[in-house]
């Protein structure tokens, strides 16, 4: 069968391996589609600490049960997760398992979903981590569940509902499904901020945001930009969330100065690991009342009631996908990714 392996940074190749056989407690898969995200190109241009090459990447997985273990049935159509937590740790037995310090990672620490077939580990299964994929869900939005959970994950932390004005800042693939999921949260505006024009356009056309705002060129001098229009926007008052769906340390430092009283801020998006300090008016934040949360992916729980939203169509995610491409051209795949071309690319194997 084909895959596409990670061996160093630049270097993935799609080439020829043995089909995987599934060992006791396992399932092996027909992978129907694999998603590509933001995640692969980092993989690609540095690699990544988890990843020992050569390595299958992959972590947006939905395909079909070939063969396995008791409860699933060949043909079943399954979605699978993508950060896998220990299930035993203080952490995962207080219910917290986006922040196991087991966690280990489908495409990282076992082969992913950029192959024919692959091997879903029994420690998947033991923390529920397949999702029957519910009918009239193609595989494709299926794969997208697992963004979605990430996205929904964010959104619990930050506490987004009923009434809320929302800022999401960047507007690619996680920034469109922030919106998506707001609204059906029930936030009465979602403003979509980017500082690519090109970008915010096309994503502001699939996802309708309340306003689009144009967050200037990346070179600094127009960074106030963004927080006088929100300001604006919000007759002063400011967002009651702020999401950084972008690896921006601006934009962070914006959030921050965009939010209303007692308004949440969302850090979605890591910073890069050699650059992670930002500034931050402490007397904003104690005045103000500001909460700032992280997110780090999401949960098995997460991954389930993302597919749940897909399938009742209050996150709808077909349009999203806007590249549809077959295995040995993931390389094309990711690089549409990091040039910030596509929406949602999705490989199919
Ligand atoms: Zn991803
Ligand atoms: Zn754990």
């Amino acid at each position: 069968m084909k895959v596409a392996r990670f061996h160093a940074p630049g270097d993935i190749r799609v080439e020829d391996a043995d089909e995987p056989v599934a060992g006791p407690g396992e399932l092996r898969i027909r992978v129907r589609n694999c998603s590509t995200c933001g995640t692969d190109a980092k993989i690609l241009k540095h690699g990544h600490h988890h990843i020992r090459p050569p390595r299958v990447m992959g972590h947006e997985i939905a395909g079909e049960v070939v063969d396995g273990t008791d409860g699933w049935a060949p043909g079943d159509r399954v979605q699978v997760i993508a950060a896998i937590p220990c299930g035993t740790c203080g952490e995962c037995r207080r219910g917290r398992m986006t922040v196991c310090p087991n966690q280990e990672s489908m495409g990282y620490h076992y082969d992913g979903g950029f192959a024919e077939y692959m091997v879903v580990p029994a420690k998947v299964l033991a923390v529920d981590g397949v999702n029957r994929i519910p009918e009239g869900v193609g595989f494709a939005e299926a794969s997208v569940a697992e963004p979605l959970a990430c996205v929904l994950n964010g959104q619990e932390l930050a506490r987004v509902g009923e009434g809320d004005d929302v800022v999401v800042m960047g507007s690619g693939p996680i920034g469109c499904l922030h919106v998506r999921l707001a609204r059906s949260r029930g936030a009465a505006r979602v403003f979509l901020v980017d500082v690519n024009a090109g970008r915010l356009e096309a994503a502001a056309a699939l996802v309708r945001p309340d306003a689009a705002v144009h967050g200037g060129s990346e070179s600094a001098g127009s960074a106030g930009d963004a927080v006088e229009q929100v300001l604006k926007l919000t007759e002063g008052r400011g967002a009651d969330v702020v999401i950084t769906a972008a690896a921006s340390g601006a934009a962070q430092e914006q959030a921050l100065r965009m939010a209303a009283r007692q308004g949440r801020i969302s850090f979605f998006g890591g910073l890069p690991k050699d650059d992670p300090i930002i500034r931050c008016d402490s007397n904003l934040v104690h005045y103000r009342e500001l909460t700032i949360v992280g997110a780090n992916g999401s949960s098995p729980a997460h991954n389930a009631r993302a597919l749940e939203l897909i399938a009742g169509g209050a996150v709808p995610v077909a349009d999203l996908i806007t590249h549809r491409l077959p295995l040995p051209e993931v390389l094309d795949g990711i690089d549409i990714v990091s040039r910030g071309e596509a929406i949602k690319v999705t490989v199919e194997p």
